[in-house]
């Protein structure tokens, strides 16, 4: 810390430095945040599709559940037909009561068919407007997705370009940086990314809080290069604190 005291850093630097690592650190979360913003929108498409697949599953075994019941109704009709006609042809009493039975049978089965068809042509029509709902909800969310996206991309796109405009400005700032502390920073750079740089909130370090004392504080007021003991980061004061 001593040798390094002597060393003349401007708190306007450090400031400005600071600023666009923070910049940075923001426009970087919100370029990376674009394709997941992307993938939860279209997750939204899937669903909604996902739901329209199901109906007309469910419409086409209903359908084939109707069908099924229809020609067994019919199979069973047309039995009762040629029973009748068997009834009118019976050569003795225990052959007429023999088809009378089979006829009454039939028809017995056939009522509860009947029903069975009815309620499967209700759950039909049920479906169909069950599925003309979910067909509705997603062309909707098609078109709320394609409006999301293009509003995503439309920020991205400003982001990146504020994201260029924060890099060069980075760098040109830097090369202010004397050479004698610009490997030191680069590595704290490179391991804590913005929080490299804290402000002195009060008499603590604007990043972990550590309390300093009050040479450190003189030593800011001096601009002198002042690393935090705790957390090493390059502190400054903030512009409403006096400097020198
Ligand atoms: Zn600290």
């Amino acid at each position: 810390m001593s040798s390094q005291s002597k060393i003349e850093l401007s708190p306007q630097l450090l400031r400005r430095l600071h600023r666009i690592h923070r910049q940075l650190a923001d426009l970087r979360s919100q370029v990376k945040r674009a394709p997941i913003q992307i993938k939860a929108s279209q997750a939204r498409v899937d669903q909604a599709e996902a739901k329209v697949e199901d109906a007309k599953e469910r419409l086409k075994q209903a359908k084939k559940t109707a069908d099924q019941k229809q020609l067994q109704l019919k199979e069973r009709e047309d039995r009762i037909v040629t029973l009748e006609r068997k009834l009118n042809e019976a050569a003795s009493n225990v052959e007429f009561t023999t088809f009378q039975e089979q006829i009454a049978a039939d028809r017995k089965a056939n009522e509860v068919l009947s029903d069975e068809v009815f309620e499967v042509l209700e759950q039909i029509d049920e479906i169909n407007a069950q599925l003309e709902g979910v067909t509705k909800d997603l062309e909707s969310e098609k078109s709320d997705h394609e409006k999301r996206v293009s509003e995503i991309k439309a920020r991205q796109e400003v982001a990146e370009g504020d994201l260029k405009r924060a890099e060069a400005e980075l760098e040109s700032s830097e090369t202010e940086i004397p050479a004698v502390v610009r490997s030191d920073y680069d590595r704290v750079v490179g391991a804590k990314g913005e929080d490299a740089l804290a402000p002195v909130d009060e008499d603590s370090c604007g990043c972990c809080c550590q309390t300093l004392t009050t040479q450190y504080v003189e030593q800011l007021r001096m601009s002198k290069l002042t690393r935090c003991p705790s957390c090493h980061a390059f502190l400054y004061l903030p512009e409403d604190r006096r400097v020198k």
